[in-house]
């Protein structure tokens, strides 16, 4: 096994802003080891400025102060005796004010042609990959690798930081493409889209040949992948007495796209790149709940299936480092990460004046996981529920005004089941023809642009029993955004109504007193659901819920009658759907509404016709829970990771007391251990049923179930 298959625990070092005349890195490095860091990314060029080594370099200019030190040797030097690996951090894009003065035209350029700097005085310039500074880099990377002995390298932003519409790569596209370079955003213009096309295969090309050129049989080769499913906010971090600046990130990109593909980054292509999957969740910067971690994680499982993750994670009040974050906050950070598969990361950002305190309890947090070591690696999460995201669906019409967005579909479906303790996998429609058949229940959260190949692989799973939730446009459009006939209402038992969509601003659904879905919401009711519905009717399905007439003004006059079911059930032969009208999803995420929860989870459980094979029971919504089965164990975790903070740190636990979890168990379990908060559990095993009642969590447990 390649060394980097085992259990990390990773610290960067970045020596940009520190002294570095005079920081002592032999110490840093030994309170890394007593800390039980195994990997050390090490800064051997810098972002700021841009390019500077940090080790005498023949190829680009020094750190300023630097003084014929090299930080890259004595990192090596005191990490051997450690017996930890040492990482090559390449600032992959940066260039400084000599380099951008030489060769203005090797800077990317914005859309509107201005380059993206640092500052006025070209410190640090992001440089176009498909300018000769490729060659440059590559240069670089041949000096480091020829002359250290490192165990690999980490590429940091090797990507679009801007637009790029730079000399290089208009005329590249026009070359390939007979076509201009475009300037505007045009979701619907299929030129546009060949530019997105564009701009993640020119990315994946230079990945690819970076790791070319850095991979030995023994180094770790690895490449940056920014905040995955979350989009760049185009409003600034406002400070009281301050007039808000620009968005840093919208200063740099103008747009606000997910960060990957501002950045042309197709993450599955880097997946299958890189040795190992590396993320970046600073939560506070794209204002994500911490819950989020769990979701990117579980994309990052569906990309790179047996790769590691290891995950940047930071969410401090300033985006950097680790100051002002509660010990709270930590914990379940680092326990949210290791629940999902991930291996933690910290970078310590001026290295030689850190927040000592708050370093301690990341040591602290690394001893906890190096105790879990055993449990983290070789492991297959136990299947339930899969919900795809749709990366076609996502850049066709998430930018598009007036439409609810496909990735927040997906996100408040994600919080509903997270609270619900339903067992849940991301799929994307790459994985549906090889990977759906493992699941009971498969979820389209406004997933609308699906080809003839994943609608193929859906219907088939369908007919061999599985279930299916679709809500609002679902499957209405064919992978290039074009609208089709080749649904899939008739697995969902509706017919399509002229006229699209019908929008209420005051609005309710009202239950029926005779429907399918297990749900606690009393016939009757009133639920609120204003906003966008797709129009159905009923064609073999069975109403649960009805839109009523909705008030032309807030606060007006409501109507009574049902206008069109929302909510429906369709039994099949083998199969069972369920179909939602509104994008409930997004409805949940902006407004909380309980009953949207309910009616998202009891839609999950009752199309996948049976109980998922592991329960949580008597348990708060903020715990959530992931389970996976490794060589003869089950492995279940709780973390109290479902929160709703966003602009703060979560600084309080809350204790869940008496927490009952059963487990469908073919043989009676050996032992059952139970690690984290909680050390202790009462369990019995009768009728296949193993019943452990955990007397209380706080921040995490971890159950271990070992086969006799
Ligand atoms: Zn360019």
């Amino acid at each position: 096994m390649a060394w980097w298959q085992e259990p990390l625990r990773a610290v960067t070092l970045e020596f940009p802003a520190s002294d570095v005349a005079t920081i002592d890195v032999k110490a840093i490095v030994d309170e890394t080891a007593r800390g039980h860091v195994n990997l050390l990314c090490v800064f051997a060029t810098g972002y700021y400025p841009g390019g500077t080594a940090f080790y005498p370099s023949k190829t680009t200019l020094a750190y300023p102060g630097l003084n014929g030190r090299d930080l890259l040797q004595e990192t090596i030097d005191a990490a051997r005796g450690h017996g930890q690996k040492v990482i090559a951090y390449v600032a992959s894009i940066w260039g400084g004010r000599d380099l951008y003065v030489a060769h203005p035209d090797w800077a990317q350029r914005k859309a509107d042609g201005e380059i993206t700097s640092w500052d006025d005085d070209y410190t640090s310039v992001a440089m176009c990959p498909n300018s000769p500074y490729r060659a440059h880099l590559a240069d670089i990377v041949t000096e480091i690798g020829d002359r250290y002995d490192i165990d690999g390298f980490y590429f940091d932003e090797p990507s679009f930081q801007s637009w790029c519409s730079c000399r290089y790569c208009r005329e590249k596209y026009a070359a390939e493409h007979q076509m201009e370079l475009p300037l505007k955003e045009a979701w619907d213009d299929p030129n546009f889209q060949r530019f997105l096309d564009w701009r993640y295969a020119e990315i994946a090309a230079w990945r690819q040949e970076l790791y070319d050129l850095a991979k030995t049989e023994d180094r770790c080769v690895f490449f940056q992948g920014a905040f995955p499913l979350a989009c760049l906010q185009r409003e600034p971090m406002a400070l009281s007495g301050i007039a808000p600046r620009t968005s840093f990130y919208w200063q740099r990109f103008g747009v606000s796209w997910q960060v990957p593909m501002a950045h042309g980054d197709d993450m599955r292509r880097t997946a299958a790149i890189g040795d190992l999957v590396h993320i970046e969740l600073y939560r506070r910067s794209v204002n994500e709940p911490l819950w989020w971690y769990g979701v990117c994680l579980r994309y990052v499982r569906s990309i790179a299936v047996d790769k590691p993750c290891l995950v940047l994670g930071m969410m401090a009040q300033s985006p950097f480092d680790l100051y002002g974050l509660p010990e709270a906050e930590l914990r379940l950070s680092v326990a949210d990460v290791l629940a999902n598969s991930g291996a933690p990361l910290f970078a310590r950002y001026y290295p030689d004046r850190v927040d000592q305190e708050a370093w301690d309890r990341v040591y602290g947090l690394f001893a906890e996981a190096e105790a879990l070591a055993l449990f983290l690696g070789s492991r297959e999460s136990v299947k339930f529920a899969a919900l795809l995201y749709s990366p076609s669906t996502y850049r066709r019409f998430d930018h598009v005004d007036g439409k609810p967005s496909h990735l927040g579909e997906l996100k408040g479906f994600a919080k509903a089941l997270l609270q619900a303790h339903i067992l849940f996998d991301i799929l994307t429609e790459d994985d549906l023809a090889d990977r759906l058949a493992d699941y009971e229940v498969l979820i389209l959260p406004n997933a609308s642009c699906l080809s003839v190949e994943a609608k193929a692989a859906i219907r088939s799973f369908v007919a061999a029993g599985g279930g299916l939730v679709g809500s609002y446009e679902a499957a209405l459009h064919d992978e290039t955004g074009l609208p089709t006939e080749d649904n899939l209402g008739s697995l969902f038992g509706i017919a399509y109504a002229p006229g699209g969509q019908d929008y209420q601003a005051d609005s309710y659904m009202r239950m029926r007193s005779d429907h399918d879905l297990p749900i606690a919401i009393p016939a009757g009711k009133r639920v609120p659901t204003g906003g966008l519905q797709v129009k159905v009717q009923a064609a073999g399905a069975s109403p649960v819920a009805d839109l009523l007439g909705g008030a032309v003004v807030h606060y007006g006059p409501l109507g009574d009658e049902p206008i069109q079911p929302v909510a429906l059930t369709q039994r099949m032969e083998k199969g069972r759907a369920v179909y939602l009208a509104p994008s409930i999803g997004v409805r949940y995420l902006e407004l909380g509404v309980e009953d949207h929860r309910q009616l998202i989870a009891a839609a999950a459980t009752w199309a996948a016709g049976h109980r998922p094979p592991i329960r949580l029971l008597n348990a708060p919504r903020h715990l959530a829970m992931t389970a996976f089965r490794q060589n003869g164990r089950t492995l279940v975790h709780l973390v109290s990771s479902v929160r709703d903070e966003v602009m703060s740190p979560i600084a309080e636990l809350l204790p869940a007391r008496l927490v009952k979890l059963e487990i469908v168990l073919t043989v009676e379990p050996g032992d059952v251990k139970l690690f984290g908060d909680t050390t202790s559990a009462d369990w019995t095993f009768s009728d296949d049923i193993l019943t452990i009642v955990i007397s209380e969590v706080t921040a995490h447990v971890l159950v271990v179930v070992e086969e006799t």
